[in-house]
């Protein structure tokens, strides 16, 4: 066994005594709780530590992560996750570490509910954060668990609600939509409407927005369609399944986006 699972590095811890140092475990296979683990950059390093120790540590990382979510609102448990991230990420464990993918996963699933509660402002914030969350999580789960996957799904559907709602073209229209008081929720209709109104206007201004707007609207719709298919699969009548099934590209929301960006401006 590759005791850096493929360069994820999904169980390392970093090393204390030098900067670039992660510690692993010398026998992978071994569950001995008195098995060496040491940095990989021995003999350079020559920090140890026993698993045993390793235990205790993420038994501790657990409680933060456990303790971050329980009977909070929404608000500080958004705030708790960020704290015990801002503890362990890259700092005592490797920033691929499964525990650092769960605290990051559960951030991503607090954003996705705040984002339909928060105003305009912090939702635009909230979307970057929620971008970089999920595109640090996809790199971990395309090595790991490749393929289509409910975990997959859910991560690539909430960068596609984001990747809409921090594109510059959108937020004018954003801002509309939480004036009159739309429920903000991705593929709404009326959001979709809103930015196609929003994209014709700034071709009639006669800008390059034509190629770059259908740019960005492409890499929506790739990552809508893997969430699409990863989510598919899931158990029909469960909210993942209802949820893609919607995601069609015939989808009467959809529709006249896709025809408006196949037509080619006329100069
Ligand atoms: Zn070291």
């Amino acid at each position: 066994m590759d005791p850096n699972e493929h360069g994820t590095f999904y169980s390392a811890l970093k090393c204390p005594k030098c900067p670039n140092g992660q510690l692993l475990p010398g026998n992978p296979l071994s569950l001995d709780l008195s098995s060496i683990w040491l940095c990989n950059l021995a003999p350079r390093c020559d920090f140890i530590i026993v698993a045993s120790q390793v235990m205790d540590l993420l038994k501790n990382v657990q409680l933060d992560v456990e303790n971050a979510a329980v009977e909070h609102s929404l608000f500080q448990e958004y705030q708790n996750l960020q704290s015990v991230l801002a503890k362990y990420r890259g700092k005592i464990l490797h920033r691929n570490h499964f525990y650092i993918m769960n605290i990051q996963y559960a951030l991503i699933m607090v954003i996705n509910q705040l984002l339909e509660i928060v105003n305009e402002e912090e939702a635009l914030k909230l979307s970057y954060q929620q971008i970089s969350l999920c595109r640090s999580c996809i790199d971990v789960v395309d090595v790991l668990r490749p393929g289509n996957n409910r975990i997959r799904g859910k991560i690539q559907l909430s960068l596609f609600k984001s990747s809409i709602l921090s594109q510059d073209f959108v937020q004018d229209a954003f801002v509309m939509l939480l004036f009159l008081g739309n429920l903000l929720y991705f593929f709404h209709e009326g959001l979709l409407m809103t930015f196609l109104v929003e994209a014709k206007r700034r071709m009639s201004e006669g800008s390059d927005f034509a190629l770059t707007g259908r740019k960005q609207f492409e890499d929506i719709l790739n990552i809508m369609r893997i969430g699409r298919e990863c989510l598919i699969l899931e158990p029909p009548g469960s909210p993942e399944h209802t949820r893609a099934l919607k995601l069609s590209l015939e989808s009467s929301g959809l529709e006249p986006l896709i025809r408006f960006f196949n037509i080619r401006p006329c100069s």
